[in-house]
């Protein structure tokens, strides 16, 4: 194998190479059998014009070779195709798999910060990319370059000139495609640029509409939009006008009229000296107008080639994306204990988040994270479900390194319900089962009896069977207490709880706090607190400042310190009623 850089993408492709090749040795078949109907009918034409009377003998030889010509290059072309579709079906499934599997392997913190419509486009969008590269592109290019090679070295056997006058107007193309074409790269780069700008620029008009609604200055809010518009439109046109002119100019060089005009005229002259027959001059009119047509598909390929190349750059992004080293020794947790050991978090753009964390959780006590935003909590709680692995110190689950449990017993082990919800598209109860998929129904409701969702769920037309954005559309608080009841059900010894109230309205918060109190019964729980008076009564308030621990404790003895969280609870309790 060459040394160089592994590309798992050409790896998965090499397999199927070999069909590919067998098609593209198909397709210049196809492409050169095409060519022989034109080669026969011009000397049909010699025959029928050799003088009485025609000899009929080799005129039905000649019109079955055409025939012949025809049928060998329709079933050569077929055939190609058909070994290159079944190559990309091949290729596709495997890529498939390797996706889908890599998707298991990654980091469950890794899906926080890719959406799901990047991964939606890797699979979906960039494999159709690829389809076009392998099951078209391939045949289409090599039949483009053979017809219009095989064409031109036949002009050649029957006069050079001839080639020479089929290929006349192609010096004038690649003239002006080199000279338009100038800069295109950085053209194209600044083309991409603006566009980025322009979805920035929709983002930040999406977010802030609320606001800028409010205060009543929408119109001042579409100025930094309009901007990136307006650039982007000026780039475009850049970009695009260069494109237009050589359409137009490709359209005129190599018109059937102009290359009949340089043919017929340079033929003419030819005819006169003597130099070629009549009908060699109509073979060659024949060659030259379907060369275009080769060009053509040439530069279209070009293009599909580009839009391959750059979705089989990320498809190769995503199958290299780090994963989770799986447990090389798997151990069993002992109990429900969670244990931070001088633990540190470094995120991979380099941003520290955690340092120097030690906190000890006994089993069946409520541990509660509380602080300013930004200081780590969300951070902490993922480490203990194994989201990202610490980059310093040990998350250890019932004594064991977490690294050290296989995924399928340390999920069995540690259950979450996170702020981002992850409703899946399928029934209510199906959603509530992820778990634990074997669970009865009766197990179901009583989850979602626990989770005050079920009443819910019984207003929808279909209950239980109703399907997530089809038949049931869910509030955030509502989605909340679903996530909770799939965390019931699934019955782990501890939980992680980000106690997202951020969605709910004050009536539904109040039910989200009470099934989240039916789920920490029993377990150990690691709550992420955003209202200091929902945590009082835990075990344990550990105050997070900066990455690090400020102070632990319970909530009396904190008040008594006077520190964070004495000025967090003063605060709160300052602030008005709603
Ligand atoms: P909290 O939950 O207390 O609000 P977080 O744990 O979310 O705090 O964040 C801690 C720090 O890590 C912050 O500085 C935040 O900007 C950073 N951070 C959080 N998530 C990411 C991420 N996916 N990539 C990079 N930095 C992050």
């Amino acid at each position: 194998m060459a040394a160089g850089v592994y590309s798992p993408l050409a790896a998965l492709r090499r397999p199927a190479m070999g069909l590919v090749r067998l098609g593209m040795v198909l397709g210049a078949v196809g492409a050169l059998s095409q060519l022989l109907p034109f080669i026969f009918i011009a000397r049909l034409g010699e025959l029928l014009l050799a003088g009485s009377p025609p000899d009929r003998a080799a005129l039905a030889g000649l019109g079955a070779l055409v025939v012949a010509g025809l049928f060998i290059g329709w079933a050569a072309n077929g055939a190609a195709l058909w070994l290159t579709h079944i190559a990309d079906h091949r290729i596709q499934a495997d890529v498939r798999r390797a996706l889908v599997a890599k998707l298991g392997r990654v980091p469950l913190g890794w899906y926080a910060d890719n959406t799901t419509g990047a991964v939606r486009k890797a699979v979906q969008g960039d494999l159709e990319d690829l389809h076009h590269m392998v099951a078209h592109h391939y045949v289409d290019l090599t039949a483009a370059i053979a017809l219009p090679l095989g064409g031109i070295a036949y002009l050649v056997w029957l006069d050079w000139r001839l080639a020479l006058l089929a290929v006349a107007s192609f010096p004038i193309y690649a003239l002006a495609y080199g000279w338009m074409m100038r800069g295109f790269a950085a053209k194209m780069a600044q083309l991409d640029a603006s566009f980025a700008q322009v979805n920035a620029a929709i983002v930040e008009f999406v977010h802030g509409i609320v606001v800028v609604k409010g205060f009543g200055r929408a119109g001042e809010a579409h100025s930094a939009y309009r901007a990136a518009v307006d650039g982007f439109s000026d780039r475009y046109a850049g970009w695009v006008r260069p494109l237009l002119r050589l359409e137009a100019l490709t359209s005129m060089a190599l018109s059937v009229p102009v290359i009949l005009l340089v043919s017929l005229s340079g033929g003419a002259w030819l005819l006169a000296n003597g130099q070629i027959a009549p009908m060699d001059l109509m073979a060659e009119i024949m060659v030259a107008v379907i060369l275009p047509q080769s060009l053509l598909t040439l530069n279209q390929g070009l293009m599909a080639e580009r839009k391959a190349a750059a979705a089989a750059s990320r498809i190769d992004t995503l199958l290299l994306t780090p994963e989770l080293p799986g447990a090389v020794h798997p151990k069993l947790p002992r109990d429900a204990t969670i244990c931070f050991e001088n633990v540190s978090f470094q995120y991979p753009d380099g941003a520290a988040a955690l340092s120097g964390i030690n906190l000890y959780c006994r089993p069946g006590t409520v541990t509660a994270l509380v602080g300013p935003s930004g200081a780590g909590k969300s951070t902490l709680a993922k480490l203990a479900a194994r989201f990202h692995d610490a980059t310093g110190g040990v998350v250890r689950i019932g004594g064991v390194d977490v690294r050290d449990i296989a995924g399928e017993v340390l999920y069995r082990q540690v259950g979450f319900v996170l702020q981002e919800v992850g409703l899946l598209h399928g029934s209510i109860a199906d959603n509530i089962r992820l778990g634990r998929p074997d669970a009865s129904m009766a197990a179901v409701m009583a989850a979602a009896r626990a989770a005050q969702i079920h009443d819910r769920i019984q207003q929808l037309p279909q209950g239980y069977d109703s399907i997530i954005g089809a038949g049931a559309q869910l509030s955030g608080g509502e989605a909340q207490r679903l996530s909770i009841a799939r965390a019931l059900l699934a019955d782990t010894p501890i939980l992680i709880l980000d106690e997202a109230t951020a969605h709910a309205d004050p009536a539904s918060e109040a039910r989200i706090q009470d099934a989240l109190s039916a789920a920490a019964r029993g377990r150990t729980v690691l709550v992420i607190a955003h209202r200091l008076s929902s945590i009082a009564g835990a075990d344990q308030i550990v105050v997070m400042r900066d990455g690090t621990i400020a102070e632990c404790g319970q909530h009396g003895a904190l008040l008594a310190r006077g520190g964070l969280y004495a000025a967090l609870w003063q605060a709160e309790q300052g602030e008005p009623a709603c």
